[in-house]
């Protein structure tokens, strides 16, 4: 298959299941009809042991849950499918590794107010919702997200709002969870209005899966509402360039018309996209979809994750890959969050091969070495 070309796959699975294009073309159609248990996910796949073991069992951690629309992209037999290995659980998942954590990330401790994450001087984490069109097995908040653990998302709406008020130092509200797109048009209407009606807050985003899980919400009614309140950005959070299929292409499309800027975020996963041939091909499908690679992250220590995670090394690997090789602007930033709380931390190639007062070392994208001449005080005094 060309993964450069954008497929549509509708309805893939549900062909001759007699759904009429409206319904399949509705969002609310697609979540009430998100595959979700074992015998929904049977009913279309061959599993693995691992696969029907994982399912049966980590349901009290993260919930299993996956739209048609993305669900059409699984391969039927093979476990290694790298959409498969993004949403369907496997037993691994049960394991926990000495080195994981429940909340690597620190934002627990890092919250002034119940659900908002103040990490960063200028800019916070608004976490509005706990619920996902679909769940991603390495979510970096499995432990809050999707209802089922026993620990829940207490976001205290009016608590945030006033913090806001009283911070001005904030000036940039990223909002996830979760995802805030699944909100109704008028409550994120509403959510984005009381922000910005706070005079310091410059700049709003919105962290979203949706455009690639759910691409029928992006209607132009919402698109409408979001092009109110600029300069609004939405980070997209794709992995694989079989995610842009001509849907998602589309509704891509619908969000930049409306002059919204994307960025895309994507987690680097063993097994799904950690080679440099699916990263370069993610890159330059996504900028045939007017996004921008913001991110790439090192995955999280979540607890559960093992199987899904490589070494840094591969990470380092992959951008020296890309850089020289393709455009720039489809080079993301690769970053580990530091464990423990330390944010994001950027993580590059070494293209330094010396340094001294005299002269820098270096080398460019093919190898080859270049030497350049730090400023010396001249020995003349120029008169
Ligand atoms: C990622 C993140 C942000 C946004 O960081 P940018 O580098 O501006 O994209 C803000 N707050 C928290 C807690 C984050 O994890």
């Amino acid at each position: 298959m060309n993964e450069l070309s954008f497929q549509s796959h509708a309805p893939g699975y549900w062909a001759g299941a007699n759904i009429s294009p409206e319904d399949w073309n509705s969002a609310k159609w697609q979540l009430k009809n998100r595959v979700q248990s074992l015998e929904d996910i049977e009913q279309h796949l061959t599993l693995s042991e691992e696969e029907r073991a994982g399912i049966l069992l980590t349901g009290t951690k993260l919930a299993t849950a996956v739209t048609p629309h993305f669900f059409n992209l699984i391969h039927p037999t093979d476990p290694n499918c790298p959409i498969r290995r993004q949403v369907i659980p496997r037993i691994e998942e049960t394991y926990t590794d000495p080195s994981e954590m429940e909340d690597p990330c620190g934002e627990d401790s890092h919250m002034p107010v119940p659900g908002l994450v103040h990490r960063y001087p200028d800019r916070v984490l608004f976490l509005v919702t706990d619920r996902c069109a679909s769940y991603c097995r390495y979510c970096t908040r499995s432990r809050v997200v999707s209802g089922v653990s026993e620990k829940k998302l207490e976001t205290q709406w009016d608590q945030a709002i006033e913090y806001l008020k009283k911070t001005p130092q904030v000036r940039d509200v990223l909002l996830s969870g979760g995802d805030p797109l699944l909100f109704s048009d008028s409550k994120l209407e509403k959510l984005l209005t009381r922000l910005r009606e706070i005079p310091h807050i410059q700049f709003l985003r919105i962290g979203s899966r949706i455009p690639l899980f759910l691409p029928q919400r992006i209607t132009p009614e919402l698109c409408k509402m979001l092009h109110k309140f600029h300069p609004l950005f939405i980070s997209i959070h794709t992995n694989h360039p079989r995610e842009l299929t001509s849907e998602v292409r589309d509704a891509l499309g619908r969000l930049a018309d409306s002059g919204i800027q994307m960025g895309n975020q994507s987690v680097l996963l063993k097994g799904v996209n950690d080679s440099s041939e699916v990263q370069r091909d993610l890159v330059q499908k996504l900028l045939m979809c007017r996004v921008r690679p913001y991110y790439l992250y090192q995955a999280d220590l979540i607890e559960g994750t093992k199987h899904l995670r490589t070494g840094i090394n591969k990470g380092l690997e992959i951008i020296d890959s890309l850089r020289g090789h393709t455009t720039g602007y489809g080079i993301p930033q690769y970053v580990v969050d530091g464990p423990g709380g330390g944010g994001k931390i950027p993580l590059n190639p070494e293209y330094v091969l010396e340094r001294n007062e005299e002269r820098v070392v270096l080398r460019n994208y093919e190898g080859k070495q270049f030497i350049y001449p730090e400023p010396q005080e001249s020995a003349i005094p120029a008169s």
